[in-house]
């Protein structure tokens, strides 16, 4: 199966009537295969997530967190986290923000969409200007840090979009001007990525 039609889950029993004959095909007006329960006829529709997070400044530094969870603990992120029901997009970036490093912030702008089809995951990564200074690690975190562009640890990012977005926001600082920035991050054969940019 392609990566666009394959089941997350491996689901053996029907969410919606807890029937145990959930069957993987293609049902009536759709055109792609999904679990569907044979004893109610419910649908289980697969869609990307949303991952909001800040590229939140003081002054001209950047927020920065070391995760303390998996995946990639020990590495360092921008602050952001899957979106929870309910919220806006905006208020997930600064709720994750105020979780994960203690730091209050107010959103000035989306910064870069990027979507990540090998991973059903579309990040939503927006600009925001800290209140203060002030940061420290949640439990989240390790530990948290206010770096200069120069400071950025490049080796130790925990994942392309994050190296992708600070790369954007570092070309940016050099043509003065900060812009919206959509693309795709694409795997490519052998795990590498790249960066597809909408560019105009
Ligand atoms: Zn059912």
């Amino acid at each position: 199966m392609s990566a666009g039609v394959r089941s997350a889950v491996d689901m053996q029993f029907c969410m919606q009537c807890g029937s145990g004959a959930v069957e993987r095909r293609i049902p009536e007006l759709d055109n792609r295969p999904r679990d569907v329960c044979s004893a109610c006829g419910h649908i289980h529709y697969e869609n990307p997530r949303v991952i909001a997070g800040c590229l939140a400044l003081w002054q001209d530094r950047i927020l920065l967190c070391k995760r303390n969870i998996d995946p990639r603990m020990g590495l360092w992120s921008l602050p952001a986290g899957f979106m929870e029901s309910g919220e806006t997009a905006a208020d997930a970036a600064i709720r994750e923000t105020l979780e994960e490093a203690n730091s209050r912030v107010e959103v000035t702008g989306l910064y870069a969409l990027l979507s990540l089809p090998h991973a059903d995951q579309v990040y939503a990564i927006y600009r925001a200007r800290m209140l203060g200074p002030e940061c420290a690690p949640g439990v989240e975190s390790q530990s948290v840090a206010l770096v200069t562009p120069e400071q950025i640890p490049w080796d130790q990012l925990a994942f392309a979009t994050i190296r992708y977005t600070l790369e954007l926001y570092l070309a940016d600082l050099q043509h003065g001007v900060l812009r919206i920035h959509a693309g795709d991050v694409l795997r490519e054969d052998g795990g590498a990525s790249r960066l597809r940019l909408h560019a105009a």
